[in-house]
């Protein structure tokens, strides 16, 4: 069965179940349609789960739960109606119905996990929305409808539960939809889904708290949930399905557009619900809206701190190698040639013929041939040790408190280890790649760091000119 057709057949019964509860007509009728829609969402998943053989399974097992719970809840619901009997509240439906939240949640927790990227700041732009979310929400919706006269603690138990259950599933849906890098078209669906969910409840709330709880109206948000079978069941027919829970690369620089819309509109929100409040009156909201202003201004800082030390990552970061950037390395020799006493070594490294290795396998190969040169360097150096991508096919090694035969020593280890084992650059090809090593230490003083590198340089020009694959020393050039 194509997605398209299975989306349909779940919207379309959705639309019979409300047209035949909204005209009177057999209940009979809706309870088959109610419990087809369930069924053919749960089948889709066990099916789309044989089909596409998804790595991790268990997620996918939460979805079918979360499902099932929603299945359990409606069915207790038909068998009251069959019964002629008014569900009681709370009753046996929410002992299906709550657990589903729960069990969706941590679906999309779990697919966010193993897709990897740790990103802070998508974590505080989710905690900014559901700060003001979750606010917005207790004061309009959740304390109106939990502290009506009368009310038993199952019933206000259950006004507080649910909401909490859709905050915690838009929690980690921005979470994931933020992480990931273009998001797969299965987990948008997966979102569409359980979006669909969050109007059915928010719908019910709005219309116990506001509405007078209409019977009519509770049948047309019901029939939101239908989209949602639809949906869910999409995602687990869609080929992308297999792709949730592979790694992605995740968004470091937080900036997208949409992103900083959500942002700047959840921030908004926040003046604006203090000022609402207090033209309408309702003056007991005002302090709450304003410590939430403080809690967000917070946040925001911290936001503007964590990008700050990303920015920072990235300036000093070589994006192909993961080394240290030139920038960086000239930092730190401003840095080690300012101190007082002791002495410095700078290794300039430089492959051999690399231009042959672009021109012989390609520049995805010689790529890979400075990734796994970058690995060996920072190999064979101490932790103190400073590796950076110089240049092009050029790195530069800066030795803290060194002498000659150290700095000779290490130079030398460097260039066995990459020339004792031929690179693998995928594909089962192996290059064999040497270096040129040229090295100079001196005892530090300030302004020292242009002559060591100009006799680094010197160094390295003579290690090529005298055959390649060799170190040569600064001090024995006597310059
Ligand atoms: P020599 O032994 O004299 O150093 O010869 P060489 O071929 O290594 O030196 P040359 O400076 O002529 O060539 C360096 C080449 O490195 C040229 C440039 O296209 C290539 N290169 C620079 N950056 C990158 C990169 O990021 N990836 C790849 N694949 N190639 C790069
Ligand atoms: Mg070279
Ligand atoms: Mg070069």
């Amino acid at each position: 069965m194509t997605v398209g057709r299975l989306s349909a057949l779940c919207t379309g019964a959705g639309l019979l179940f409300a047209i035949s509860h909204l005209t009177g007509v057999a209940t009979t009728l809706t309870v088959v349609l109610g419990v087809a829609a369930y069924c053919t969402a749960l089948g889709a998943v066990a099916v789309g789960v044989r089909r596409h053989r998804p790595s991790a399974r268990l997620p996918w097992l939460l979805v079918a739960g979360g499902l099932f719970g929603n299945l359990g809840g409606a069915s207790t619901f038909y068998v009251y109606a069959v019964l002629g009997i008014a569900p009681p509240g709370p009753g046996p439906q929410d002992v299906f119905f709550l657990p589903a939240y729960p069990l969706f949640a941590a679906a999309l927790v779990l697919w966010r996990v193993r897709r990897g990227g740790r990103d802070t700041v998508a974590a505080v732009d989710v905690t900014i929305v559901i700060a003001v979310v979750g606010t917005l929400a207790w004061l309009t919706l959740i304390m109106p409808s939990s502290s009506a006269p009368g009310l038993s603690t199952g019933q206000v138990l259950i006004a507080t539960l649910y909401p909490c259950g859709d905050l915690l599933i838009i929690a980690a849906a921005l979470r994931i939809l933020l992480s990931a890098e273009r998001p797969p078209p299965a987990l948008w669906l997966i979102v569409a889904g359980v979006t669909s969910f969050l109007i059915t409840d928010v719908g019910f709330a709005v219309n116990t708290v506001y509405l007078g709880a209409q019977p009519e109206l509770i049948v047309l948000f019901s029939t939101f949930n239908y989209p949602a079978f639809g949906l869910i069941g999409a995602a687990a027919l869609h080929p992308s399905m297999a792709t949730l829970d592979q790694p992605a690369a995740a968004r470091s620089d937080g900036q997208t557009r949409a992103r900083l819309l959500l942002l700047a509109t959840a921030l908004f929100l926040a003046p604006v619900a203090q000022f609402v409040s207090y033209l309408t009156g309702a003056t007991q909201f005002v302090p709450i809206y304003a410590f939430l202003s403080m809690v967000l201004s917070a946040l925001v800082m911290t936001r503007m701190w964590l990008m700050l030390g990303e920015q920072r990552r990235l300036a000093v970061t070589d994006g192909l190698t993961g080394l240290h950037s030139r920038r960086f390395f000239e930092e730190a020799l401003g840095t080690a040639t300012g101190r007082r006493t002791g002495v410095i070594g700078v290794l300039l490294v430089d492959v051999d013929h690399f231009k042959k290795i672009n021109d012989g396998y390609g520049h995805a190969a010689g790529d890979a041939v400075l990734r796994e040169l970058a690995h060996r360097l920072s190999a064979s150096v101490r932790t103190q040790d400073v590796v950076a991508r110089y240049g092009g096919e050029e790195f530069a090694v800066l030795l803290q408190e060194v002498d000659t035969t150290l700095a000779r020593a290490v130079a030398e280890r460097l260039r066995e280890s990459v020339a004792a084992t031929p690179m693998d650059v995928g594909d089962g090809v192996l290059i064999p790649v040497t270096v040129s090593v040229g090295v100079c230490t001196q005892p530090v003083a300030e302004g020292i760091g242009d002559q060591v590198m100009v006799r680094a340089d010197r160094s390295l020009y003579s290690a090529k000119e005298h055959g390649r694959n060799q170190v040569v020393v600064a001090d024995a050039l006597a310059g």
